[in-house]
């Protein structure tokens, strides 16, 4: 069994605006100097540089086949991530370690271009959020034990699978823990409602959009003693790092010839995509950086705009939302974008022009996309389709080579989001997403018999005729 490991870091938060530094014994969001978002940083990573690019793949490989619970998820990556945390603190859920499954050749061939899907959505609570939160509530855990608090309140505003991830680690912690969820009433799907339910949580719903509960959120951050739970809390990016360690390492740490799809909200996501794969390199675990694709949907896309425009002319400005079936990533102020756009610079400096790039694509696109994965054996959700989209959009714009592999981010399970499923196949989408079903793609269920009949027939009648209905409604032949 592995080694916990020894190596242990000194982490600070690091103001993107003003530079400041502070320190991780206490809970920070947004720097109390500038109100500029934080990244953390490990002031001895240099230390790392000690161990050779093959000693860390060995060690990292290694412990992917640990028993050691600490090790299981994604602190498999521990030196990389949040190296001040104690074995004990580390809370497992099962997070991490999700499936990369290769597209159909079916669906390859349709498209034209090597495709995989990480399919997020196999972590717990069902999306990637769980990995930000397995590091955020480890983060906590220790928090409680340096000064022996008695209470904490954890707050979060969300889309859906941020309420879902935090009040699931919140449940499982336990006191002195306890969640609060804020959640835009009618803009999250029933199953995301129902998961902070199930989990006990306090779950709140306000009028509005994520954007407005965000606000209220900062507020209650800002005034009151709780624990903020959104990405603006740097602890998340950390644990969300895994995702891209664990692209490379699936890879055998060869990120040649690859391209990385990923949605666009609040932006924390890309920001850690961008910031794992950047100390990969950085420690020379990975020789090349992949290509990195943000993707937004026309109806949410400031980042987008901002990046559409040339580089002297760019000016970000947040947006007012339109529906959007990436519920999830519907966000017209990503608290996240500073970070980006730090990162951004970075990453092109060493992966070269076009390293980064976002594409927008149409709601259509967005649905369609995850329809035609799913159909071809993917669990993707909205968000998923919407990365799919965004390599259609990309080979359309000639920005991705034809022989790289796309790995596209299904940051959900599809049953999250069957409520747009449904609307789509049963044509009662909103007009205002702009969304046109095709009957070609489109699915539902054939009556076979009625309640009726079924009780005017004995058993065995009702078994004959049933399959002869069946028989003719598929056209079955006899054997
Ligand atoms: C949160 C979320 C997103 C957006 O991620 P950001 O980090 O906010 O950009 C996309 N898809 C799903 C399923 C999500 O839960
Ligand atoms: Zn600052």
């Amino acid at each position: 069994m592995s080694q916990f490991p020894s190596y242990r870091g000194r982490m600070e938060y690091r103001c993107l605006g003003c530079e400041n530094r502070y320190s991780i014994d206490e809970l920070h969001y947004t720097c109390p100097a500038c109100g500029g978002v934080f990244l953390l940083e490990d002031t001895t990573f240099d230390v790392l540089r000690q161990y050779s690019p093959t000693w860390w793949r060995q060690t990292f490989d290694g412990r992917a086949a640990s028993k050691r619970t600490a090790l299981r998820g994604v602190f498999r990556f521990y030196e990389l991530m949040a190296p001040v945390l104690e074995e004990e603190h580390i809370v497992y859920l099962g997070e991490g370690n999700t499936p990369i499954v290769e597209a159909s050749p079916t669906l390859v061939r349709q498209v034209g271009q090597a495709i995989a899907y990480k399919n997020d959505g196999q972590n717990p609570s069902a999306s990637f959020k769980d990995r930000g939160m397995a590091c955020a509530f480890s983060y906590l855990k220790r928090l409680v034990a340096l000064h022996g608090w008695d209470e904490v309140i954890t707050v979060c505003a969300s889309t859906g699978d941020t309420s879902a991830a935090a009040a699931l680690y919140a449940a499982y912690v336990g006191a002195p823990l306890t969640s609060v969820v804020l959640l835009p009433k009618g803009k999250v799907t029933a199953q995301q409602l129902a998961q902070p339910l199930g989990s006990g949580a306090h779950v709140l719903e306000l009028p509005g959009v994520f954007d407005d509960c965000m606000k209220v959120v900062e507020y209650l951050a800002e005034q009151y003693r709780v624990a903020l739970l959104n990405s603006k809390n740097a602890w998340r990016i950390l644990g969300q790092e895994s995702y891209a360690f664990e692209i490379a390492q699936w890879y055998d740490w060869d990120m040649a010839g690859k391209a990385v799809f990923v949605p666009i909200g609040n932006a924390g996501n890309i920001t850690a995509v961008m910031s794992g794969f950047l100390k990969l390199y950085d420690l020379g675990i990975i020789e090349q950086l992949p290509q990195i694709f943000g993707v937004q949907s026309a109806h949410a896309n400031p980042v987008f705009r901002y990046y559409a425009a040339p580089p002297e002319a760019r000016h970000y400005a947040p947006v007012d939302v339109r529906p959007s079936v990436a519920q999830a990533a519907m966000i017209g102020n990503p608290v996240s974008f500073p970070r980006v756009r730090y990162l951004v610079e970075r990453y092109e400096q060493q992966g070269g022009p076009g390293a980064f790039q976002v594409v927008e694509v149409t709601e259509q696109a967005i649905i369609e996309g995850m329809l035609l994965a799913n159909r071809h054996g993917h669990i993707a959700c909205t968000q998923g389709g919407e990365c799919l989209a965004g390599l259609l959009r990309a080979r359309e714009l000639g920005l991705v080579e034809p022989d790289a592999v796309a790995i596209l981010d299904a940051t959900a399970h599809a049953l999250k989001f069957a409520d747009f499923q449904t609307m789509y196949f049963e044509g009662t989408l909103p007009p205002h997403y702009g969304i046109t079903p095709r009957p070609e793609l489109t699915n539902a269920p054939r009556a076979v018999l009625d309640e009726a009949t079924k009780t005017s027939l004995s058993p065995a009648e009702y078994t004959r005729a049933a399959a002869e209905q069946v028989v003719a409604l598929l056209g079955l032949r006899r054997r």
